[in-house]
């Protein structure tokens, strides 16, 4: 059977010069390049988050020097006939597969100065680590004695917003940010026209709506990015539709992710091929008192018998009591088991991308024994080529390769 493939992405041309050009922003009236009727099977290509601004090489200076104002480059809208606002959309990932240009991956951890990550403080430079596939497994030249398979899935995945939802995300984003928009990672992306790629919207139109398109890195109530590794293939996804038509946009493909994707160019990073089916639910907002997506995960997942489990509370790194804080509990298990993976001969940036890359599950364990939250992040042991439990006779270091610096 011959796809329906109806965006294609072309590796060596730039975003600009695609024969359907991706959007980086939320918008309204971003055009829809394609229709399809409930009911239909069809493919999108999509490129990886950057849009090809990282390279497989020896040097993190892509990382550090990366062009935020560009991501996330999105296959699509997709309209789809007969939906209406009030509807959910169902969307099935029937299969995902690695886009033939881009047969690699790229993890960075983000410098403080651009975008950071979950443990700035701690890994405040920029470093990179690329992946090569074998089949479902991934491997690194930059982080030895792992191999996993993947659980493939789009961090990014949603509906066009409404006029009226933009410009409730606009306010609320822009309050957050006016509490302290000195901050060096800021509060939040708002709008900017650098770098905006309005899609097929050209001239003065495209120019204003650039002006107030949402930025696409936070998940919001239509989907977006998300982040959320069981999202994988096989998913039945409902999206509440905003807009006539719904306008299904995805991107950011990523081979692999542990929970919580903590370096933010965190994922193992990619380009890839995405076979859909689609169906409406009408009303279906009303019906089953839907705010945000609801998803059912697919039925394939990496099967494993054994994990090691890291346990954070919220007592920050100074020693400091919080009352109840997850954000705080799930950096201490993270901070927690990194430490211990150093003692197998791994650097803490090593450690750090692999909790954010492997098929790690981040969990709130506890959340109701005051004063601490118990955050838990488990990690299965058979992706490592020796012996990570503890035992009498004390870890084994080992050269485990190194991490990519900036040259
Ligand atoms: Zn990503």
């Amino acid at each position: 059977m011959s796809k329906n493939l109806l965006f294609g992405y072309d590796h060596n041309k730039s975003p600009q010069e695609q024969a359907i050009k991706p959007h980086n922003r939320w918008h309204p009236d971003v055009p829809m390049i394609a229709t399809v009727n409930p009911g239909d099977l069809f493919t999108l290509e999509c490129v990886d988050w950057t849009g090809g601004q990282i390279k497989d090489d020896e040097s993190a200076d892509d990382i550090r020097d990366v062009e935020l104002e560009q991501v996330h480059y999105l296959s699509g809208p997709i309209n789809v006939e007969g939906a209406e606002p009030g509807d959910l959309l169902v969307v099935d990932l029937l299969d995902i597969h690695m886009h033939p240009q881009m047969n690699w991956g790229f993890t960075g951890i983000f410098a403080r100065e651009n975008g950071g990550g979950f443990l700035v403080d701690h890994y405040p430079d920029a470093k990179k680590v690329c992946w090569e596939y074998e089949g479902i497994y991934a491997k690194s030249r930059h982080i030895k004695g792992v191999r996993f398979p993947g659980l493939t899935h789009p961090g990014l995945i949603g509906t066009l917003p409404s006029r009226k939802m933009l410009e409730m995300w606009n306010k609320r984003e822009a309050e957050l940010f006016s509490t302290n928009p000195e901050r060096t990672q800021p509060l939040a992306a708002l709008p900017t026209a650098q770098s905006a790629l309005m899609g097929e919207m050209t001239g003065a139109a495209a120019e204003s709506a650039a002006k107030e398109g949402a930025r696409t890195v936070p998940p919001r109530e239509h989907g977006g990015n998300c982040d959320i590794k069981n999202l994988s293939t096989g998913s039945r996804i409902y999206f509440p539709v905003y807009v006539k038509g719904a306008g299904l946009s995805m991107g950011d493909i990523h081979f692999s992710q542990g929970d919580g994707e903590i370096s933010f160019c965190g994922a193992i990073e990619t380009s890839g091929v995405v076979d859909l089916h689609v169906d409406l639910i009408k009303d279906g907002i009303n019906k089953y008192g839907v705010t945000n997506p609801i998803f059912k995960p697919g039925p394939q997942d990496p099967h494993f018998s054994e994990w090691l489990v890291f346990e954070g509370i919220s007592v920050d790194e100074s020693g400091k009591q919080h009352y109840m804080d997850a954000t705080i509990a799930y950096r201490q298990a993270c901070l927690n088991a990194i430490e211990y993976l150093k003692k197998f001969g791994y650097t803490g940036e090593q450690a750090y991308m692999l909790l954010s890359t492997a098929p790690v599950e981040g969990r709130v364990s506890g959340i109701v024994d005051i004063p601490n939250a118990c955050c838990t992040v488990a990690i299965p042991t058979a992706i490592f080529d020796f012996d990570v439990r503890p035992n009498s006779n004390g870890p084994a270091s080992e050269n485990r390769g190194v991490h990519v610096s900036c040259g």
